[in-house]
């Protein structure tokens, strides 16, 4: 099946005379006649659904259908964006270990990897994600089991080059793992560059309405997690809460999904309600449709944006003179990375706040990524827990305002662009 066609069959195959939408099992567990049947799931011997905090068949099913849009051979559904990045370095990471991660990331990311997980002892060290591949090796140690980056980095929308951290991840033997939440597997599919592990907030694109707050890992399979077995031990040895099962030898490629699930799902729980894995599924049957007409417009309104006087920068890949243009048609599918873009007004943060305030149609929401237009300021909203220095690092200067280009008729967001334009001296 082509990606069109995933996004509306995938992950769910009803037989003769079976619900066409995926059923919502709201349910917390399931029944079984025996008591030795039940134990066998435990043991993990036998496949089936005991209880939702480790799985649940409407969550299953979506989480196959994304997990076949990129590529990949499992996924997992998590409550949150945040909980799918938490989970994805969890289930490689012990205290003690370290991840290189490029610094142009999701401000909630950089406080979940600088503050939290470091006080959990894991240390990070952010790389500048436009270095060279020698430079960002230099930040590998010995016990670095990840390298971590995000395909359109929000909000600064820098590129990664995907192929370049996926050779510097490789030839250290440790995996890449890619958060895709802008482009959607749509319009970019990491694992066919290099990455091992693709990271999602559905809150976003996936679900486009702005209805619920969820998360997705997928795994290529493609890692092979035996050639190091010290490195990756709690994916190779036997793991003495499954009776000395090990996950690689059991599971083979499903090993690290598996692990995900029968691990850190069981002990930290942070399952989504079935509820809204079918919000998300819902998404997922226009996901296609949407994507490509966010892209469309973000790339007409940056165009104009561009020819404004009082308009001091854009910032936009599918802006053909944008440093990050190349990388963008070398691994996108078409000319626009998504509909999210930054710019800034000329006279500084104030005035960027007073247009900001000016806007009528266009609103004001911390969201990003549904139908609906909207723009932040991510100085005085989502990044206000960040210093200047680490707003730099970050790629964000003061006057920076997020754009997310909605799917309402492009020429109305430009109207009102333009009337709050006006209101500027
Ligand atoms: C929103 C977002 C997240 C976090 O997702 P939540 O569902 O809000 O926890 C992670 N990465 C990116 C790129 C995001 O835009």
């Amino acid at each position: 099946m082509k990606i069109d066609t995933l996004c509306v069959q995938g992950g769910w195959t009803p037989k003769c005379g079976e619900p066409r939408q995926v059923p919502i099992y709201q349910t917390t567990t399931f029944k079984y006649d025996t008591t030795q049947h039940m134990a066998d799931l435990f043991d993990l011997k036998a496949s089936g659904y005991f209880y939702t905090r480790l799985a649940n068949p409407t969550n299953d099913a979506v989480a196959k259908k994304i997990a076949a849009l990129e590529g990949g051979v499992a996924g997992i559904l998590t409550s949150s964006g945040q909980a799918a990045s938490t989970f994805a370095v969890l289930n490689l990471c012990n205290a003690g270990d370290h991840v290189v991660s490029s610094a142009q990331i999701y401000g909630g990311t950089f406080n979940l990897f600088a503050v939290s997980l470091k006080k959990l002892g894991i240390e990070f060290t952010f790389v500048d994600p436009d270095a060279d591949a020698k430079t960002i090796a230099q930040a590998i140690r010995p016990n670095t089991k990840c390298i971590f980056g995000e395909t359109v980095s929000n909000p600064s929308g820098c590129i990664l080059d995907i192929a370049k951290f996926a050779k510097v991840a490789h030839a250290a033997g440790v995996p890449l793992i890619v958060d895709n939440t802008f482009p959607t597997p749509i319009l970019c599919r990491p694992i066919e560059h290099g990455a091992d592990i693709v990271v999602h907030a559905t809150t976003k694109y996936m679900d486009g309405h702005s209805a619920q707050v969820g998360g997705c890992i997928v795994d290529s399979g493609n890692f092979d997690w035996t050639k190091y077995p010290e490195r990756f031990a709690g994916l190779v040895a036997p793991d003495p809460s499954y009776h000395g099962l090990s996950y690689t030898q059991t599971f083979g490629k499903m090993a690290y999904i598996v692990k995900a699930t029968a691990h850190l799902m069981r002990d930290f729980g942070s399952i989504p309600s079935p509820f809204n894995a079918f919000l998300v599924n819902l998404g997922l049957e226009s996901l296609h449709v949407r994507i490509r007409r966010h892209a469309e417009s973000a790339l007409k309104i940056a165009k104009w944006l561009k020819t404004q006087k009082k308009v001091a920068w854009v910032n936009f890949a599918g802006l053909p003179d944008s440093p990050y243009h190349k990388l963008l048609r070398k691994q996108f599918d078409g000319n626009s990375p998504c509909g999210v873009m930054t710019f800034g007004i000329k006279g500084g943060r104030a005035a960027s706040i007073r247009f900001m305030d000016s806007l009528k149609l266009v609103g004001i929401v911390t969201h990003v990524a549904d139908a609906w237009t909207c723009v932040l300021h991510p100085a005085s909203h989502t990044h206000r827990q960040l210093t200047d220095a680490q707003l730099k690092a970050a790629g964000i200067p003061p006057d920076l305002i997020r754009l997310s280009v909605g799917l309402e008729d492009p020429d109305d967001i430009i109207a009102d662009l333009k009337q709050a334009l006006a209101k500027i001296k």
